[in-house]
C-alpha cells in the first residue's frame, strides 16, 4: 500500500482578491501529498534548491509524509506567481521559475520503486515518464497536468498519457489539449489517447468523471469563503487517490466515492492560502463534510 508522488515542490507567490502572500509553501506534490496522508502513506520525489526552508520539510514530515526523495541541490527552488480574479477559478500565472527542476533527474529509493499508486503531479512530461519507467509494477497511474505544459511539450505530455489510467484535469486544460471546445467531445479525444478515465475539474461547478461508457458528476461543496484556490486540483487528486490506496479499491463505486473525497479535499484547502487549512484536519471533519456532501446531491426518485 501506499502512494508515490512525483511533482513540483516550490515556493509561491498568490495574489488573490482576498489578499496576498509571498513564497510560501506550495507545489503540486506538495499540495497532493498533504491530501492524501489522511488516507494512506504518501513519499515523495522531488528537488528543492539550497534556499528551501527546513521547516517545510518538516511540515511534511509531522503529516507522516515520507521527504527522503526530496533531493536538495545547488540552485533556488522552483517557483510560481500567480493571480486569481474575483471568480477565483482560473490562476493567472504571471512568473514560472523552474531553477533546480530544470535539469531534475529523478532517481528512486528501492522502496519507492515497489509502490503501488502514482500520481504524476502537475510537472515535466518527461520527468513524469522518467519515474514512472523506474516503477516496478504500478497497479494505478494517475496523472495531473497543466496549461504551460500542454503549451510547452505536448508531444512529450501525450506519450505520458498513453501511459496512463487516470488523467485529473481542469476544464480549460481538456478544451486546449483536445484543441476542442465541447467538453464531453474533448473528453472523448483524449480517452482516445491512452487514459481509461477522465476527471474533468471545474472550480466552483464541481467535477465531472467520464470514462468510455459513463460519466458521473458531483457539485462543489457550497462554501461561503474562498480565500485562495492555489492547490484545490492537488488536493482533489489527494483525496482522490488516497481513498482508492487505502481501500485498493478501482471498481465505479469506489472511483465514485473517491471523486467525493477528492472534493472534500479540495474544499478544505481553499479556505487559507497555502497547505495550512489541509494540514489542520482531523478525520472527523472529513467523514463530516463527506456526508454533508451526500445530502447536498442526494434526491429522491418518486
Ligand atoms: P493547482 O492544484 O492546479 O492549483 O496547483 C497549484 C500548484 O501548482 C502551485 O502550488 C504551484 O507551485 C504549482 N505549479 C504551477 N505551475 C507549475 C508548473 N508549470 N509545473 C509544476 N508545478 C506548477
Amino acid at each position: 500500500m501506499g502512494i508515490l508522488a512525483v511533482g513540483s515542490v516550490a515556493l509561491d507567490s498568490v495574489k488573490t482578491p482576498f489578499g496576498q502572500e509571498e513564497e510560501v509553501l506550495g507545489g503540486s506534490a506538495t499540495y497532493f501529498s498533504t491530501a492524501a496522508s489522511y488516507f494512506t502513506d504518501v513519499s515523495i520525489v522531488a528537488v528543492v534548491g539550497e534556499d528551501f526552508p527546513e521547516q517545510h520539510i518538516s511540515f511534511l514530515q509531522k503529516l507522516g509524509i515520507e521527504t527522503a526523495g526530496i533531493e536538495r541541490r545547488p540552485g533556488k527552488t522552483f517557483r510560481w506567481k500567480g493571480e486569481y480574479g474575483f471568480d477565483l477559478n482560473t490562476a493567472k500565472t504571471l512568473d514560472t521559475q523552474l531553477n533546480v527542476f530544470a535539469d531534475f533527474l529523478p532517481k528512486l529509493l528501492a522502496e519507492q520503486r515497489k509502490l503501488e499508486f502514482l500520481f504524476l503531479g502537475n510537472i515535466d512530461p518527461d520527468l513524469q515518464r522518467n519515474v514512472l519507467e523506474q516503477m516496478e509494477r504500478p497497479k494505478l497511474v494517475a496523472c495531473d497536468t497543466m496549461n504551460y505544459w500542454i503549451g510547452n511539450k505536448l508531444d512529450s505530455l501525450r506519450k505520458t498519457l498513453a501511459r496512463v489510467d487516470i488523467l485529473v484535469i481542469n476544464d480549460a486544460e481538456t478544451r486546449q489539449l483536445a484543441r476542442e471546445a465541447n467538453l464531453v467531445r474533448a473528453a472523448r479525444v483524449i480517452l482516445g489517447w491512452g487514459p481509461r478515465t477522465l476527471i474533468i475539474k471545474r472550480g466552483e461547478h464541481g467535477c465531472l468523471m467520464i470514462d468510455r461508457k459513463s460519466a458521473f458528476g458531483t457539485p462543489a461543496f457550497p462554501l461561503e469563503e474562498v480565500v485562495d484556490p492555489t492547490g484545490a486540483g492537488d488536493s482533489f487528486a489527494g483525496g482522490f487517490l488516497g481513498y482508492l490506496a487505502a481501500t485498493r479499491a478501482n471498481d465505479q463505486a469506489a472511483l465514485r466515492k473517491a471523486v467525493v473525497f477528492g472534493s472534500v479535499m479540495a474544499s478544505f484547502n481553499v479556505s487559507e492560502f497555502g497547505p495550512r487549512r489541509l494540514a489542520a484536519l482531523t478525520y472527523a471533519e472529513i467523514e463530516a463534510r463527506f456526508r454533508e456532501f451526500r445530502e447536498l446531491t442526494h434526491f429522491e426518485d418518486i
